[in-house]
């Protein structure tokens, strides 16, 4: 018997958390929050398997919508076994650390959420088990009621360091959860091989892309380009370009792109500030570049020089020290770097917003991302009238949803269960695969809906 919950993430970009009741071993795929949310709003609905045997928790990445709620998980399940690459251990640990202090930042209620402590994160943490890409393990939960143990493999994914996709194998059903998913090479990571995943009976996909024409998205060397071009004339103008990115991953990716543009003369020498913890998880991409899948394996990005913007007060400052502000979060959320920044940026009439990455329409960067300069919108509940430039780039990390398409092609599982995607997105791609096999069974996952697989 194998079936599928989704306790989170089905149906958009948030809170990823999917169990599987393999003959009764418990598994959970990721375990993440929604940034959007708050308190209990933003967990996965672990109520659901109250009753159901849980005893691995497999961790595809570091981002926060696949990890952030590790720390209640085990409140509620202190004996579950908990696994990642190294990659993915050492960044958890920059990462769950800095949630603590949100969390205590925010004030949430105590009675409806028990924040974490840091001592408890240290051993969260210490408990994680590494698992290197390709290499097999096999495990039993304590109920498992067949012979057969279940094959678990890691494989890269190419998202960003560390990142994986997970192979469970167990009697004839494989199943393959991509995580998040990226073929095309960043200016970091190499995409992910499909050669190395072999076949799928079933495969649970993420769409994050799925709504998007690929002839958007163009590709890294086209966009940097384009980037070049339009950061010279902002900065040429005594401008200064704010970048709202994610301090895992998209920084360092965007990080790496500008220094080798400054480098190769394309973008004039300027200032690059960066903040918050980005710079410790830089640390962790430096320690393991040779180790991944990874390009420019001589860039150190601890070398690049950089200026910490939170020594900044006065944000006056950057009018006369002009620069690329690369600040957290990628998507503008509220009581972040980037939120604070642009309030002061959409005033500035020479400066500009370069939006490099995903946002989710219920964002508050989204709205910045669709405007134009001059347009009057209306930004933290205030009308505002953007006075500076601001320019949509596609510096993806995801699939396009042509490579979404290739990787069911090539993996040719019978069933597919779509994720981390809205509707539009997940409709796309379904239609697109029955469109080439009416034979295979799709499914557009919905929270706390049971598939069953076997
Ligand atoms: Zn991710
Ligand atoms: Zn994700």
């Amino acid at each position: 018997m194998i079936k599928f919950i989704p306790l989170g993430g089905a149906s958009d970009i948030g809170a990823s958390c999917f169990y599987l009741n393999i003959n009764n071993t418990g598994i959970l795929l990721d375990c993440g929050i929604d940034p959007r949310k708050k308190g209990k709003e933003s967990l996965p609905y672990f109520s659901l398997i109250k009753n159901e045997p849980l005893d691995f928790v497999f961790i595809s990445h570091a981002h926060q919508d696949h990890i952030g709620a590790l720390p209640f998980l085990v409140q509620e399940f202190p004996h579950v076994i908990i696994y990642s690459t190294y990659q993915t251990k050492e960044i958890a640990e920059i990462v769950l650390h800095n949630a603590v202090n949100i969390l205590a930042q925010e004030n949430i209620d105590q009675n409806e959420l028990r924040n974490y402590t840091h001592e408890e994160i240290d051993l969260l943490v210490k408990s994680i088990r590494d698992i290197d890409y390709k290499k097999e393990i096999l495990l039993e939960g304590f109920a498992h009621n067949s012979n057969e143990k279940i094959k678990i493999t890691f494989l890269d994914a190419g998202h960003i360091l560390g990142s994986a996709s997970i192979k469970i194998e167990f009697e004839n059903e494989i199943i393959i959860y991509s995580g998040d998913i990226n073929l095309s090479n960043q200016s970091l990571m190499v995409g992910a091989e499909l050669n190395d995943y072999g076949k799928a009976t079933t495969l649970i996909l993420e769409t994050t892309y799925g709504a998007t024409d690929s002839s958007q998205l163009g590709n890294w060397l086209s966009e940097s380009n384009r980037f070049a071009k339009l950061a010279n004339k902002i900065l040429h103008n005594d401008g200064s370009i704010l970048v709202p990115v994610f301090a895992l991953g998209k920084t360092q990716e965007i990080l790496s792109t500008i220094f080798s543009l400054i480098e190769k003369k394309k973008i004039t020498d300027t200032n690059i500030y960066t903040g918050g913890v980005s710079k410790e998880i830089s640390n962790v991409y430096d320690r393991n570049r040779y180790i991944v899948n990874y390009d420019k394996k001589d860039l150190v990005l601890r070398n690049i020089p950089q200026t910490n913007f939170n020594e900044i007060e006065d944000l006056t400052y950057f009018n006369k020290n002009n620069g690329i502000i690369l600040a957290s979060s990628g998507m503008i959320l509220k009581n972040t770097p980037s939120f604070r920044f642009t309030k002061y940026w959409l005033n500035q009439k020479k400066f500009a917003i370069f939006i490099v990455g995903y946002i989710d329409e219920t964002a508050p960067g989204y709205v910045i991302s669709k405007a134009q300069k001059n347009d009057s919108i209306l930004f933290d509940d205030e009308p505002k009238k953007v006075q500076c430039t601001i320019e949509r780039f596609y510096f993806s990390a995801h699939s396009k949803r042509e490579e979404l398409i290739e990787i069911v092609n090539k993996l040719n599982p019978e069933k597919i269960i779509l994720v981390h995607g809205n509707d539009e997105a997940k409709n796309w791609i379904g239609e697109k695969i029955l469109s080439i096999n009416s034979k295979r069974k799709v499914y557009s996952a919905e929270n706390f809906k049971e598939i069953v697989l076997m």
